[in-house]
């Protein structure tokens, strides 16, 4: 894992809960320290680390829920070391300050983190149709190869481009052709199984993966999504039609750059034969 994708992990509920247990654990580790060695170190510097972890990867919930804890846990070490002589309110305000500044310190970095998402998301996400853009499209078919080798497996690369969508720009505006994308994807995305890919490569030129398939189930997979895709045109009186190029191979002998290249190449082959038809090849 790289570091960006480090910082940015998204754990799973258990992982989450392993962070926050961890973390109330050193806390609670700390607490003690605290009691063993008095009011002369400055326990913020030890505190704020876990507390500040699980903001930042278990949510804004568990890190103000740590805080307290933590705010607690430190007043109650002030107390056993005699700090209520000096009296009620010392005590009242420092943890009441010390909360503050915790969970100060947990709103900026949940707004950090959030924004740092939304960046992360806009950068691997086609904006119009919300489908992963080119870039994270062979990201991700990179990786369904690469599984498809180990498993010994068939995989699959569809290239679709629509055929005449200039016409829908210049007949009934950029609006409508930006309605054509967007219903495309929608089709698309309906038919995904779990581990489908669904892209848009750019302009009106979207791609599926699909790990694990191979002969008459693609020609079937793919002749029902054709026949879905020009009913959704139809219903909308869209002279649309697709050209469609499929490259299948029986144990993922190629690396995802060829597989792409050949279904890119059958879906021309498509296109300068008059369009409106699926081209299938086995590699
Ligand atoms: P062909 O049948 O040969 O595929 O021609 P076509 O009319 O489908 O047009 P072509 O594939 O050559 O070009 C795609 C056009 O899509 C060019 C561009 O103006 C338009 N386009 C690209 N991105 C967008 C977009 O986000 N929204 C809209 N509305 N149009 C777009
Ligand atoms: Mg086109």
């Amino acid at each position: 894992m790289r570091l960006r994708d480090t910082i940015l992990w998204r754990p799973r509920p258990i992982a989450r809960l392993g962070v926050i247990s961890i973390s109330i654990a050193l806390i609670a580790a700390l607490a003690h320290l605290h009691t063993v060695l008095g009011l002369t170190y400055e326990f913020y510097v030890f505190f704020s680390p876990p507390i500040a972890i699980v903001a930042w990867f278990a949510g804004p919930v568990a890190g103000y829920g740590v805080a307290i804890m933590t705010t607690g846990l430190w007043l109650s070490g002030d107390y056993l070391l005699g700090f209520a002589q000096a009296g009620l309110w010392p005590m009242i305000i420092n943890s009441a300050g010390r909360l503050l500044v915790f969970c100060t310190s947990i709103w900026v970095l949940v707004r950090l983190r959030s924004v740092l998402d939304r960046e992360r998301q806009f950068a691997r996400q086609d904006s119009l149709t919300q489908l992963p853009n080119r870039r994270e499209f062979f990201s991700r078919g990179r990786q369904a190869l690469a599984q498809a080798q180990r498993d010994g497996a068939p995989i699959t690369a569809v290239f679709i481009d629509l055929d005449k969508f200039k016409q829908v720009n210049d007949e009934a505006g950029h609006k409508a052709g930006d309605a054509v994308l967007t219903c495309v994807a929608d089709v698309l995305s309906a038919r995904l199984r779990s581990n489908d890919v669904a892209g848009r490569l750019g302009g009106d030129e979207f791609a599926l993966i699909l790990p694990g398939m191979e002969g008459a189930t693609v020609t079937n997979y793919i002749g029902e999504l054709q026949r879905r895709l020009l009913t959704a045109m139809d219903s909308r009186n869209w002279p649309v039609t697709f050209s469609i190029g499929v490259a299948s191979c029986q144990r993922a002998p190629v690396d995802f750059d060829t597989l792409m290249a050949e279904a890119d190449a059958v879906m021309y082959e498509v296109k300068h034969g008059g369009r409106n038809r699926i081209r299938q090849k086995e590699l």
